[in-house]
């Protein structure tokens, strides 16, 4: 089982797209954690006993701002890998922060417990200070952009997070190139789908998805080639032909996310001001609400008729229930601003493999291929 514990509702940031709800005083306590920890590996040993499969669980760190409740996350990690270990648990370890705190010794416990990291920075700083600010309105990029230097390189154990919004687009293109140029390899593009796109931000989308893929395209030419998750995915996607059922989330089933107070949501996106009375389904002290969860599980996905006409529908992540959910209110009914985010995704990274391919580019083809190349 996937699970994330969202270990407080503040955050040192105010950032303008942020759906972590309202920042405030409200962190998890030891007891909670430990519980959520306990809790989590009841149910995977449960699953992996009803599957026969060896149990295997994620343990994710988000807020706010993780960092911020440094000592219990130190903790809650030690006694997650000490059960893990005891109960022959095969455990993966994700921490998502916005690297204001995060200082040498710090990325090097992470790395020696063996943590995968999400770095939210938006690429330089024309992008990252328009919408990252500190609470009293200053940009946040000059105290960020520092830490990058501990996840440089192929084995960075880590991606950068960039949060492509209307307000920011026009400088997404020139922030890959930036992230590039100081040999970050993996980056991850998330689109901000919770607010209006008017058309001219919709043209610049477009625009800063035709020069990424060259950006992209340029990394393997020039032999350092960068994982970017817009273009990686759909790649790989379509040469297994179409999502398989394990890269759907499971969310609600095998995923969950525990709010600072121990109450259990499908997603951590969904967790907010944990005040969904509609997506919570329990508690960590008190179980499953079993009826809930069951209704929730059972209608994820994507319920739109046309989509199943649609040409490009295994390449679609029409499925994911969050952003369903943020963008019409229903985890199965897909928003026209996704359709238009998945088409444009699918073609960009089309045209990008298709130069590559025609090139006969050897890194690209052992990447996707398996091959030597040549
Ligand atoms: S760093 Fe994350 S939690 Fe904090 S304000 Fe920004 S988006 Fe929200
Ligand atoms: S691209 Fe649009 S129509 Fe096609 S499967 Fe996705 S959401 Fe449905």
């Amino acid at each position: 089982m996937d699970f994330t514990l969202c270990l407080t509702h503040d955050c040192n940031l105010r950032c303008a797209y942020c759906y972590a709800g309202r920042k405030r005083a409200g962190r998890m306590s030891w007891e909670t954690a430990k519980r959520a920890v306990d809790f989590c590996l009841e149910h995977t040993l449960n699953r992996a006993a009803l599957t026969g499969r060896a149990p295997e669980a994620q343990l994710g760190y988000f807020g706010g701002e993780p960092l911020l409740e440094w000592a219990l996350l130190q903790r809650s990690a030690e006694y997650a890998i000490a059960e893990c270990a005891r109960l022959g648990v095969k455990l993966r370890k994700t921490v998502t922060t916005n690297l204001t705190l995060l200082d040498a010794a710090k990325a090097a416990w992470l790395r020696e417990h063996g943590f995968y990291l999400g770095l939210s920075l938006d690429g330089n700083a024309a992008m990252h200070d328009t919408l990252r600010r500190f609470a009293d309105g200053r940009g946040s990029h000059a105290v960020c952009a520092p830490a990058l230097e501990f996840f440089r390189g192929p084995d960075a154990g880590g991606e950068v997070i960039l949060v492509l919004d209307p307000r920011n687009i026009m400088h997404t293109a020139d922030s890959v190139a930036w992230l590039m140029a100081r040999d970050i390899r993996s980056i991850s593009l998330n689109p901000n789908f919770y607010i209006p796109w008017p058309e001219p931000a919709l043209e610049r989308w477009r625009a800063a998805y035709e020069r990424i893929g060259d950006l992209y395209a340029d990394a393997y030419r020039n032999g350092v080639p960068v994982r970017i998750n817009m273009f990686d995915g759909k790649i790989r996607v379509r040469l297994k032909e179409g999502y398989a059922a394990c890269d759907k989330c499971g969310f609600g089933e095998n995923e969950i996310a525990v709010a600072p107070g121990g109450n259990l949501y499908p997603c951590e996106r969904i967790v907010g001001d944990d005040d969904n009375a509609k997506l919570c389904i329990g508690n960590v002290f008190d179980g499953f609400d079993k009826e809930k969860r069951a209704r929730i599980v059972a209608c994820r996905g994507n319920a739109v008729g046309e989509c199943a006409e649609c040409a490009v529908r295994d390449r679609c992540m029409n499925w994911c229930s969050c952003i369903n959910y943020a963008t019409t209110g229903a985890i199965n009914q897909v928003a026209g601003i996704v359709c238009f985010h998945e088409r444009m995704a699918i073609e960009a990274a089309d045209r990008a493999a298709a130069v590559l391919f025609a090139e006969k580019n050897p890194a690209f083809l052992a990447k996707f291929y398996g091959e030597a190349g040549g």
